[in-house]
């Protein structure tokens, strides 16, 4: 059995979650898990992103504070994949602000340039032949910027993840088993673990009633066979 004990990937009102942060970290309390991230929109997603990064950093460091002892509550954001170079959204000055960092792909960024946004959104980047250079935006990200996970590989532009993992593997990034996302299948889940990339589970809850929810992750991650020891945020249970 595996036994996830932090949910690193929940949203709030600070993007277009339901609850509070403080909702989220009680719904992790109550969930028994050791740990909790507030980890919102970053800073360019043009409807969802965190408006004001001060007050959010000291709304998570009082919250760290006041739960001190009972649960570990992290800092984090989910970054915006940018350009097709690997550009990230985090504010200049800002790198190495928060606890936890994630990046992804979502359609509704202000993408950095007209050929990024042009390739990102056209059907011609669903096409095979695109996939080459989706991967290589993702892989340059992860080269360029240090984060610590991407969540839901594939989701919105189709990538190869084994490339993407076997870079993430040589960097340290985790891979995200997303539980609302189901695009990373067994099949390549399997084929990355061959890389040696390490992988964490998320709910991406937008809801406090959701946080914690990994049943779906954990379906596919025992599936591929995967043990606790290839997953940063889960232990044998
Ligand atoms: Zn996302
Ligand atoms: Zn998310």
């Amino acid at each position: 059995m595996i036994r996830v004990t932090g949910d690193w990937h929940t949203h709030t009102t600070h993007s277009h979650g339901k609850g509070s942060m403080e909702d989220n970290v009680r719904a992790a309390l109550l969930k028994g898990l050791a740990s909790v991230a507030i980890s919102d929109h970053g800073f360019s997603h043009l409807f969802y992103n965190i408006r004001d990064v001060d007050r959010y950093l000291l709304e998570i460091s009082a919250l760290k504070k006041q739960y001190a002892g009972r649960i570990e509550v992290f800092s984090c954001v989910e970054l915006n994949l940018l350009s097709m170079d690997g550009d990230l959204d985090i504010p200049p000055g800002y790198e190495g602000a928060f606890d936890l960092t994630m990046f992804g792909y979502h359609k509704m960024a202000g993408f950095a340039d007209a050929k990024s946004a042009w390739r990102f959104l056209l059907p011609k980047s669903r096409g095979k032949k695109a996939v080459e250079k989706n991967t290589a935006a993702y892989v340059a990200a992860v080269g360029k910027n240090k984060v610590d996970m991407i969540s839901h590989p594939g989701y919105g532009l189709p990538i190869d993840k084994v490339v993407l993992a076997e870079a993430c593997a040589l960097r340290g990034t985790a891979l995200e088993i997303n539980a609302k996302h189901p695009e990373f299948t067994v099949e390549e889940l399997m084929a990355c673990a061959k890389t040696g990339v390490k992988f964490v589970i998320g709910s991406d809850a937008h809801s406090p009633e959701r946080v914690g929810d990994f049943a779906a992750a954990l379906a596919r991650v025992y599936e591929a066979g995967l043990s606790a020891a290839q997953i940063v945020n889960a232990k044998e249970a």
